[in-house]
């Protein structure tokens, strides 16, 4: 190369690189500026979703309504305060607690809260706890009252950590949203009336999307700032996305809702408000795993953790036996020839495992693992296969009977102490005089009965907001 070309390519490089400066200064400029326009943004968000949170918050708490410990009526009266597990676990408590592991390389967060929650619980974890960048949230599942305050925790790079099934639950929970809205209303009659909803983009449901998932009883295991994180698909319990966190070395086991809000108690292996059917034997599996974890605390993400290795290991161990024992009974049941509602009947609890039911129930759970396995034909009545229920010939039936010894015949019933077969008889006889007095009469006090024993007994709280419900809109 001569000297004039070496000056000319001299000149070309440092015109080339030049250009390099600039178009890297500008491109650092136009990410700064991104970045900063995110913050912002986000920032932005949290401050209104904090106003619309307190108003929201305000007025479901000041709804009436007392439910059992750990009904969703009591989660929403709770405060929102900080509360330690161990130096570097705390959580916000709320309908569903914000849960935040602090490592000297960024934090963690196991779910993220009831989205009208989440500013507050976000801004009382950040003053108090720690405001360091979120390396990872990991949710429990895609149930709302977890997942709601997701958008406004993320930072640049935030890995999102869930079940494989994560995506598909959330997408048909969004898709049925307006079916089980009415649903939900019934059960949780505190939450507002959809009209009364505004609708407010940043509170709606859906739209995450894991950057990380977990299959069922697969590990994800990463390292943060020297503490150890394994995240394991869990399923069978909330939902088919279920995961939890394990910290071996602190032995803790964030359960999400693996357990249901109270430890121990006999599990939701099915839900009243609907929901694709839960599997038994997974859960039995995913609580096998569990279990021979031997946690020293468990934290939930409703209520308070539970603490003492014994204790624990019991409880869960009682809550497995039961599943497999309730399990175990039905199909032996089955193969015996009962029907599923002589199942529902006589299968209970033997007293070495008798668990609370006001969550879970063990007649609802035999039923759903009779439908687990064998769909909705009971092969009972040739009239299953066909959309003509027996209500339809009520009308006609509730004529040739006649309203007077219909009436005289669901009396009986209330004195005989059968108040469903009260109702079975009133529902014939509204049919055929929907403004009868004595058969409306009837009715509620069949289900003021009902009532009654739900209440002394199992105080299961989906029963009891039901048989409210019904009593509600009696005409
Ligand atoms: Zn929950």
């Amino acid at each position: 190369m001569n000297p004039t070309k070496r000056k000319q390519s001299g000149a070309i490089g440092t015109v080339i690189l030049f250009c390099i400066a600039v178009v890297s200064a500008g491109a650092l400029w136009i990410y700064f500026d991104e970045d900063v326009a995110r913050k912002l943004k986000q920032e932005a968000e949290i401050q209104s979703m904090a106003v619309i949170g307190d108003v929201a918050t305000k007025r479901l708490a000041s709804a009436s309504g007392e439910g059992t410990h750990g009904a969703a009526v009591d989660l929403i009266k709770r405060p929102i305060e900080v509360r330690k597990v161990a130096e570097n676990i705390h959580y916000a408590t709320g309908v569903g607690n914000t849960i935040m592991i602090t490592t000297s390389e960024g934090v963690v967060l196991f779910d993220t809260g009831l989205v009208i929650q989440s500013a507050n619980q976000l801004q009382i974890l950040k003053d108090t706890v720690s405001d360091a960048d979120v390396r990872y949230i990991i949710l429990s599942h895609s149930h709302a009252d977890h997942i709601g305050g997701t958008r406004f925790w993320m930072d640049e790079g935030t890995d999102i950590i869930a079940h494989q099934n994560f995506e598909e639950e959330q997408r048909y929970l969004s898709e049925l949203q307006p079916y089980q809205y009415d649903r939900n209303r019934t059960l949780f009659p505190w939450m507002p009336a959809w009209e009364d909803r505004p609708d407010i983009p940043l509170m709606r449901y859906g739209g995450i999307v894991p950057t990380i998932t977990v299959d069922d009883w697969e590990t994800y295991l990463f390292t943060l700032g020297g503490i150890e994180f394994q995240v394991i698909g869990a399923p069978g319990a909330e939902g088919a996305d279920n995961a939890v966190l394990w910290l071996p070395q602190q032995k803790v086991l964030i359960s999400g809702d693996f357990f249901g809000p109270q430890f121990p108690q006999f599990p939701n292996i099915f839900t009243m408000r609907g929901e694709k059917v839960r599997k038994p034997v997974e859960y039995i599996k995913s609580l096998d795993r569990l279990i021979a974890l031997n946690p020293d605390v468990i934290l939930p993400s409703h209520l308070d953790p539970t603490i003492g290795a014994e204790k624990i290991r019991k409880g869960m161990q009682r809550i497995r036996d039961a599943v497999q024992y309730v399990h175990d009974e039905t199909i032996a049941g089955m193969n015996a020839g009962k029907t599923v509602n002589q199942l529902m009947k006589e299968i209970k609890l033997p007293p070495n495992l008798e668990l609370v039911q006001n969550h879970g129930r063990v007649d609802w759970a035999v039923k759903s693992i009779w439908e687990y396995y064998m769909g909705w034909f009971r092969f009972e009545s040739t009239t299953e296969l066909y959309p003509i229920p027996a209500q339809d010939v009520y009308a006609d039936l509730a004529q040739i009977a006649g309203i007077e010894n219909l009436i005289a015949l669901a009396n009986n019933y209330l004195i005989q102490g059968e108040p469903v077969k009260t109702l079975h008889i009133t529902e014939i006889a509204l049919a055929g005089d929907p403004q009868n007095a004595s058969a409306l009469a009837l009715r509620d006090q069949a289900l003021v009965e009902l009532l009654e024993r739900a209440e002394n007994g199992l105080r299961n709280d989906y029963e009891i907001y039901w048989l409210k419900s019904q009593l509600d809109t009696a005409p």
